[in-house]
């Protein structure tokens, strides 16, 4: 007589409606206790669920994708008499080299026939932080990695004409600003003398010192970098261009390559709106970090970070800045309250701000560019500046890379889905960085692309991040990650939050610079922290604490009791949470909640 028995999800930890990320079974199976039945995926680990008992399992009732919690049904077995297992708590799965890779859904075949110049293991495409750290990666893992870039150096565009550049350049810019405020406590420089040959000199040096310290690890780790602009021929075969020069220059020769996993980390490129014209005092952030000159008046045209960041080193260096948004607020994403101790903080850089603006017309003539606006607060006729910066976002480069001929999914915008593994429609295909989608962060690509790499290494690993933190580098410095105040107030999130300002902090105090905050966000109902913000300087040096208080599920308490050094900026991050509980001594008494 058959004797079905129901194999069933064991206690995992109070988890509910886990996704099923693998079944290992199907109907016919003879299974053994502490067979491994399927993955579940949660938030934070896999587990792999065992078999209880022994036997032929007759139906599998699950599949990849569905829910599961505690208690419900796998699989039906046909038990063999074996002993059963005693029911035991899932474990989260052991050190991800122990997990094979998930194996091709439905492999993809390669067309490409001719002739191929090198085989590996692994291709990289695009050296930026997500491509390098990949490549790096990879190569640590034991693949034999190859690193396909067009431009001579590595770093794509975060070390070459993004993050590590301008940070250079506002550094040099922050300590102007910083040498000017001492004269309110009586100490008196000249004006400052700006050679802006030396300054842009000093900012190549950052960069060369960088690139020349990926290119001698690339080395050590026997990557080896194809130079040029590489294309799929199909999902095993990549050809490249080979250039030379500044990385625009083709060469006319071309290479294939042949690979057995490929990870795309192609990045993305600053959108050009249609109406602007081309001149060489209209430029996008990377033309503005070139430092040519420095003009009397700037328009800024999108009042994101990066514009705003650039905006800062030119006034800085003396030029007046316009700066037209198409929203209804700079610095989109963050807290307003925030946005206004910068704004607050900045206002003698700026002739106008004009929000809820556009941009009409564009015209280039000899005595500067000629800009119309229309908004509610806009000056009147064309006005003329001598560098628009035009800073309105990025755009991937999913469509350049003849990603079709791999099968591989590109979106309209230009953007490759991929799923936690960093893996694309095409399984042995990963995509990681600013071509994947927002937030469009260096920190982000970096972590994206360990958790490709060491999946193609066999290994198990997911990106499952519960908040990536995003910083303006401008003075003050505005920090943010996780729930902001506004986006809990948009969603109707109950939260209770602690704000420090540092109009209370002796540190801020004794810097000359206590017009900011900290704000911490906590779940109001089990007291977690979900957020927090930070406006003053040095605020992206602290943020990542709060990250990791929210990654760890830390409460008010927990921040609060963490002993942090005095007198920092960084214990207003611990203020702010005993200030949630009503507890801190270094404000007059709160009123009881
Ligand atoms: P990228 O850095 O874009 O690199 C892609 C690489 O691929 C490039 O080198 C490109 O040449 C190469 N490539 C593309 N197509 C091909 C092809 N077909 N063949 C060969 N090579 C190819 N982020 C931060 O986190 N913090 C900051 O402070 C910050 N500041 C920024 C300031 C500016 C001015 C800008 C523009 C960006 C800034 N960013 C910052 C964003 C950051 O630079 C990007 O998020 C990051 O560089 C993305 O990395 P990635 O590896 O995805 O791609």
């Amino acid at each position: 007589m058959s004797n079905l028995i129901e194999l069933k999800v064991p206690d995992i930890g109070g988890h509910e409606n886990v996704d099923i990320i693998e079944v290992f079974v199907k109907a016919g199976d003879t299974v053994a206790v502490e067979d491994s039945l399927i993955t579940l995926e949660t938030d934070k680990a896999t587990m792999e669920v065992p078999a209880s008992h022994a036997g032929v399992i007759k139906e599998v009732v699950v599949k990849v994708g569905d829910k599961i919690s505690e208690g419900g049904v796998i699989a039906l077995v046909e038990a063999a008499g074996a002993a059963e297992a005693k029911p035991t708590a899932v474990a989260p799965a052991p050190a991800p080299a122990a997990a094979p890779a998930p194996a091709p859904a439905a492999p993809v075949a390669g067309s490409y026939t001719g002739p191929v110049d090198i085989e590996c293991d692994m291709l990289v495409l695009g050296a930026g932080p997500g491509g390098y750290s990949a490549a790096f990666r990879s190569a640590d893992l034991g693949m034999k990695t190859i690193l396909v870039e067009r431009y001579g150096t590595l770093g794509g565009v975060c070390l070459n004409v993004g993050c590590i550049p301008s940070k250079a350049l506002l550094h040099n810019a922050a300590v102007i600003d910083e040498v000017a405020h001492l004269a309110s406590n009586g100490i008196k420089f000249g004006k400052p003398e700006v050679d802006i040959d030396a300054l842009r000199g000093y900012k190549e040096k950052v960069i060369n010192k960088l690139t020349g310290g990926l290119a001698g690890m690339a080395k050590m780790r026997k990557v080896e970098q194809v130079r040029g602009i590489g294309a799929f021929l199909d999902a095993y075969h990549m050809e490249v261009q080979l250039s030379s020069g500044t990385g625009k220059d083709l060469t006319g020769e071309k290479k294939v390559v042949k690979f057995k996993q490929a990870i795309i980390a192609a990045g993305s490129q600053a959108v050009k709106l249609p109406f602007i014209p081309n001149d060489p005092r209209i430029v996008d952030s990377t033309g503005a970090l070139e430092l040519k000159s420095v003009p009397k008046r700037m328009l800024i045209i999108g009042g994101g970070i990066i514009g705003l960041e650039m905006g800062t080193v030119y006034s800085t260096l003396g030029a007046r800045l316009d700066v037209v948004e198409l929203s209804n607020g700079l610095m989109q994403g963050a807290d307003r309250d925030l946005v206004k101790v910068w704004q607050d903080w900045n206002k003698h850089r700026f002739d106008n701000i004009m929000l809820e603006s556009k941009t009409t017309s564009i015209e280039p003539k000899e005595d500067g560019v000629w800009v119309t606006f229309e908004g509610p607060k806009v000056p009147e006729g064309p006005q003329c500046y001598d560098l628009v910066l035009y800073s309105t976002g990025r755009a991937p480069n999913g469509k350049k890379i003849g990603a079709d001929k791999a099968g591989v999914y590109v979106d309209e915008r230009g953007f490759i889905p991929t799923d936690k593994q960093m893996r694309t429609n095409v399984p042995h295909i990963f995509a990681i960085g600013d071509i994947i989608g927002q937030p469009m962060l260096a920190h982000k690509a970096v972590h994206e692309a360990h958790v490709a790499a060491e999946n193609a290494a066999g290994h198990k690993a997911f990106f499952d991040a519960r908040v990536i933190p995003g910083v303006a580098y401008t003075d003050p410095e505005v920090a943010w990650v996780g729930l902001t105040e506004d986006q809990a107030k948009k969603d109707g999130i109950k939260i209770t939050k602690g704000v420090f300002p540092w109009a209370a902090s002796g540190r801020a105090i004794a810097n000359g610079r206590d017009e900011g905050f900290t704000k911490l966000i906590f779940d109001a109902e089990n007291g977690q922290i979900l957020g927090g913000a930070i406006v003053g300087p040095h605020a992206g040096d602290m943020i990542g604490e709060v990250c990791l208080g929210i990654e760890m599920g830390a409460d008010a308490v927990d921040i609060g009791k963490t002993i942090h050094p005095h007198p920092t900026m960084g214990e207003s991050i611990g203020m702010a949470a005993e200030v949630a509980k009503g507890v801190c001594t270094d404000l007059p008494p709160q009123r009881k909640k």
